[in-house]
């Protein structure tokens, strides 16, 4: 079958995303991050995420997205953001549990961009037990609440999965009662803890389809969603570092990508790993034309593709029309490996 390419491509990125920490206050069961209150290994400092944001701003970096772990979990995290801010359009993504109304007044006055909070459920007990920590929904809207007070945009984002997908008409109304205009509902990725309870969280493809098709937007309410990627978050145009240093692409690709680690080597020397270039080529075997003709970009997500498939150029199996039977509910057995190759795997 011939191969099908991005019509784009990049010589530098103009946005990036960053893992400031994989620390967190909460203790999700899926954690992507697999995140403990403690740091497990060595996350840039301070003076390394500074330099960082230096190298970044030559390179034309406009916008910068920021995430963990929970970024406000580490003591050093406010006047990072203070100094993006100033220099990038900046979004973080928060369990939002540790956001007072003090804080949120800060963020506004170092304009910060968007915010966004991740809500699992709109039920209390259920966001709890799956953050394992009770009071942690109510500490979330509280901290939503606060920011929308001191004028700051803040959009949610849920996981859909098997324990919420009974209450996500639920979640989007809840948002609307908060006064978020914006909500996200995002496909779940077979990454950290969650790879591990995957059969405990995930649904079938047409179950998630059936809960999206069911929703009834309030009026005014934008919805996000994940599953088609129309949203402009495609792999020609991404770049992410994660807390240790790592340049790895997308921070779904995390387990299975090492571009090269900023402390040692220039960003722009792990841009040009033959890896990354391909990804970003977006060679594939198969396409979905309403991604290609709305967002130049083919064959949908390279980290679900690559998890289900084990291999860079196979169609995301997330995708109606790429889909071709896979069962979404089922992971492949090299994946819970540690480090986890395809058995077919050249790169
Ligand atoms: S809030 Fe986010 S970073 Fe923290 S444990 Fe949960 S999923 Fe991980
Ligand atoms: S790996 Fe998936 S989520 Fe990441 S940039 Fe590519 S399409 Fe987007």
């Amino acid at each position: 079958m011939a191969q099908i390419e991005n019509p784009f491509a990049l010589e530098r990125p103009l946005k990036l995303s960053i893992c400031f920490t994989e620390t967190c206050n909460l203790a999700c069961q899926h954690c992507y991050s697999d995140c403990s209150p403690a740091k497990a290994g060595s996350e840039l400092n301070g003076e390394e995420w500074s330099r960082f944001l230096d190298e970044i701003a030559e390179l034309g970096v406009i916008y910068l997205y920021i995430e963990g772990g929970e970024p406000f979990h580490r003591p050093d995290f406010l006047p990072f953001l203070a100094s993006a801010s100033g220099r990038f359009l900046t979004e973080v993504r928060t369990n939002g549990t540790l956001i007072t109304p003090q804080t949120a007044r800060y963020l506004r006055d170092i304009r910060v961009g968007i915010v966004l909070v991740d809500l699992f459920s709109p039920r209390a007990e259920v966001h709890d037990e799956i953050t394992g920590v009770s009071g942690s929904h109510a500490r979330a809207c509280d901290g939503i609440r606060s920011m929308l007070q001191a004028g700051i945009e803040v959009q949610t984002l849920c996981i859909l999965n098997r324990k919420n997908v009974a209450d996500l008409q639920g979640y989007i109304d809840l948002a609307d009662e908060l006064g978020v205009k914006t909500a996200g509902v995002l496909r779940p990725y077979p990454l950290g803890r969650m790879k591990y309870r995957w059969a405990e969280f995930a649904l079938s493809l047409d179950e998630m389809h059936a809960a999206l098709d069911a929703l009834r937007l309030p009026s005014g309410m934008k919805l996000m969603q994940s599953w088609h990627p129309n949203d402009g978050n495609s792999c020609w145009q991404m770049a992410a570092v994660n807390a240790f240093g790592d340049s790895i692409g997308c921070a779904y690709l995390r387990e299975y990508v090492n571009y090269g680690n900023i402390k040692r080597v220039s960003f722009m020397e792990t841009w040009e790993h033959p890896l990354y270039r391909e990804l970003r080529s977006g060679r594939v075997t198969d396409s979905c034309p309403s991604c290609a003709s709305s967002q130049g970009s083919h064959g949908g997500c390279r980290a679900t593709a690559y998890a289900f498939h084990g291999a860079w150029d196979a169609p995301d199996p997330f995708d109606k029309v790429l889909n071709r039977g896979v069962d979404l509910r089922v992971l492949p057995e090299w994946l819970l490996q540690p480090h986890p190759k395809p058995p077919t795997a050249t790169t």
